[in-house]
């Protein structure tokens, strides 16, 4: 790449959330960056119109019924039905594929020793001992576009020295949407009131993780993947206002926060640029409207899956593949109406019981585990 030449970036997942958004952060930026690729499961016409934007290289559609439908409409670029091979044309490859689906294309990126700004996480919780290899590969980079986390890499930045400092890693959490209810109060709450998040806009599944607590737990072992810090030393604590993104906390009681307002094209934008940041400010505080900032402890009697997230990353090894399968079939049931929203922790609580440990060495033991999982869960929702 010659110095001065735009940073080109692959899309996987461009039709969704983080896609759509990654988009917006590349045209504010747009002499520094370039979008050559884009990636979708089968959202052919979202992918279409952007295509026909951006003008990229390379489009893929994994979905091999509408393949011949996207070439036709775009013929001034090449179509694949592989979403891994977006990696081959751009330096930084975004993952906003939602899921486990996501998993290819974050072993790919790291493979062949590119930038993978991640906003996938399930790829990092299930597949954690086989990418954790890859981050060695060298040119690979990690950077993660997960608001928390990527508070977490910028607060880390104040510690320099050799030496590991930080005593203590402080994910914060908006609480979701039923924030202060009990069981009692959420046994006949609805998919609309569970999709109705207070802080953020994003897609239904992680809307839905977010209602129950499961995506920070979720996050929980993320940041253990990512910073190698012990699940004693990674503590959950909810902030409404989604401001304070994360803390880290120094051997000298010092503790480091990163906050803006919530908007996730801050965290793509420093995915992209780090170690420099983008001119843009995405999530810009006004302290002349902002008066408050509320601290509370999770109540982890009501959002069981927390403490079923902690329980999988302690166990380790197969264990948080296992809930994080489980947790789609879940996921997926509540949105489609067959299950109550109390269901999805009982469920994941027995699935969990019955995980088959089994060592992930190859992507293809993750994913059996995550297929053996999905069969298990299946079956205890027709129990
Ligand atoms: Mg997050």
């Amino acid at each position: 790449m010659k110095p001065d030449a735009p940073v080109r970036v692959a899309i996987a997942g461009s039709t969704g959330s983080i896609g759509t958004q990654t988009i917006e952060v590349v045209l504010a930026e747009r002499d520094r960056y370039e979008v050559v690729a884009l990636g979708v499961g089968s959202s052919v016409d979202a992918l279409i119109a952007q295509a026909q934007v951006l003008r990229p290289r390379l489009v893929a559609v994994a979905d091999p019924t509408r393949r011949a439908e996207v070439a036709a409409a775009l013929p001034f670029c090449e179509v694949t039905g592989n979403l891994t091979d977006l990696v081959e044309v751009a330096d930084v490859v975004v993952n906003g594929v939602v899921g486990f689906a996501g998993l290819g294309v974050t072993v790919a990126t790291l493979r062949a020793g590119r930038r993978l700004a991640l906003a996938n996480k399930e790829s990092l919780i299930a597949g954690g001992p086989v990418v954790r290899p890859l981050r060695s590969v060298p040119g690979a980079e990690l950077v993660p576009v997960d608001s928390e986390h990527c508070a977490i890499h910028q607060c880390l930045r104040s510690s320099v020295g050799p030496e590991r400092e930080v005593s203590r890693i402080v994910l914060t959490a908006s609480g979701g949407p039923f924030r202060g209810r009990t069981v009692d109060d959420l046994r006949h709450i609805t998919l609309e009131q569970a999709l109705a998040h207070p802080t953020w806009k994003m897609g239904p599944k992680i809307t839905i993780d977010s209602s129950t607590l499961m995506n920070k737990g979720l996050e929980v072992i993320e940041a253990h993947e990512l910073f190698g810090v012990g699940y004693d030393q990674i503590e959950v604590v909810v902030h409404p206002q989604s401001v304070v993104h994360s803390m880290a906390e120094f051997t000298d009681g010092s503790t480091i926060a990163q906050l803006s307002m919530p908007d996730m094209r801050l965290p793509i934008g420093y995915a992209l640029a780090y170690p420099n940041r983008i001119a843009t400010p995405f999530g810009r505080i006004d302290w002349t409207a902002l008066r408050r900032l509320d601290f509370e402890q999770p109540d982890t009697d009501t959002f069981r899956c927390l403490s079923l997230a902690y329980a999988a990353g302690r166990e380790g090894g197969s264990a948080p593949a296992w809930l994080n399968a489980a947790n789609e079939v879940v996921v997926e049931a509540f949105l489609g109406g067959r299950i109550g929203w109390l269901d999805i922790a009982a469920v994941l609580s027995a699935a969990l019981d019955v995980h088959e440990p089994r060592s992930l060495v190859t992507v293809d033991d993750v994913v059996e585990v995550d297929a053996r999982a999905r069969d298990v869960a299946r079956s205890l929702l027709h129990q």
